[in-house]
């Protein structure tokens, strides 16, 4: 298996000459086939620091299709670290892709009732599986923790300076955390929730972002197109046409919804003439999706 290789990652022109604005799109999807996008920035200090404590086993949580899942076991397998993934919901089987890949690279999988699911935050529920996985290091759900922030402060880097806004899709917001608190970030950055009542992600971002930083920013809640994991078909044609023409692939949940907003702002007269947009392709597609 290939190891993550930051070298990849491109910021990648899309002409948008027409709207007299300047759209480039930085492609973390590019870093790594499975440890896609966000996912290996959110993931690579909770490696290091499961690593230098000790811990041989990492545990965490997600749906059924999570990205992160998916990355987790990929990270395991690649690190030598034992993985354990806590699914919402009963087992299907025979297992979706994500769930097959993730066991595949020998990944534990344990189902939790949603209602459990919804409190496994709390600390008995915690202290629980600690005492049954004997002690793992725990990521929580999306991968969203100190470490992951610590490493999406670390996206800033590919970032110009003088870039007007940042644009990024969102789910647990771990990742926008990340970049709203690098004090590199001088930009405005224009958060997009890919779930419906995405409004929560005001505090939830709020409460990841490290102290002290001010960033300006803002959240557009309007491009959920229904919610998690909704296929609109307005939402699909924009995929196959964004490919078309500027031959970057988009997923439907997070990356798919993100540029459709930013081209409808754009038609809307949002962005101020000659304005710079940095978008972030946070991954999300998988070898086998284009196959
Ligand atoms: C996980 C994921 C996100 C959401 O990241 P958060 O840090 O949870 O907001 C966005 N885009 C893609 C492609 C993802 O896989």
């Amino acid at each position: 298996m290939v190891i993550p290789d930051e070298q990849k990652i491109t910021l990648q022109s899309i002409d948008t000459s027409s709207f007299g604005i300047d759209v480039k799109m930085l492609r973390l999807d590019l870093v790594h086939p499975y440890i896609s996008g966000n996912k290996w920035f959110k993931l690579k200090h909770n490696l290091q620091e499961a690593k230098v404590k000790g811990f041989e086993h990492i545990m965490t949580f997600g749906g059924a299709f999570s990205n992160h899942i998916l990355a987790t076991a990929a990270a395991g397998k690649m690190y030598g670290i034992k993985t354990t993934g806590i699914i919402r919901g009963e087992e299907h089987l025979p297992l979706n892709s994500t769930l097959a890949y993730a066991q595949s690279c020998g990944m534990a999988l344990r189902y939790m009732d949603r209602t459990t699911y919804r409190k496994k935050n709390e600390p008995e529920i915690i202290a629980s599986l600690q005492e049954e996985l004997a002690q793992p290091f725990i990521i929580p759900e999306g991968g969203s923790n100190e470490f992951a922030v610590k490493g999406c402060k670390e996206i800033m880097d590919w970032i110009p300076t003088g870039t007007d806004y940042i644009c990024l899709a969102a789910g647990t917001g771990g990742t926008s955390a990340g970049l709203l608190s690098s004090p590199k970030n001088t930009s405005h950055t224009i958060v997009f929730p890919a779930l419906k009542g995405g409004g929560f992600l005001q505090e939830d971002i709020s409460s990841l972002m490290e102290e002290d930083c001010r960033p300006s920013w803002s959240l557009q809640t309007d491009y959920h197109f229904g919610g998690y994991a909704k296929k609109k078909p307005e939402l699909l044609k924009f995929i196959d046409w964004f490919f078309a023409t500027h031959h970057i692939p988009l997923d439907f949940i997070y990356t798919g919804k993100l540029m459709f907003g930013v081209f409808d702002l754009m038609k809307k007269g949002y962005f101020p003439s000659e304005s710079s947009i940095v978008c972030i392709h946070t991954g999300g597609l998988r070898p086998e999706d284009y196959a």
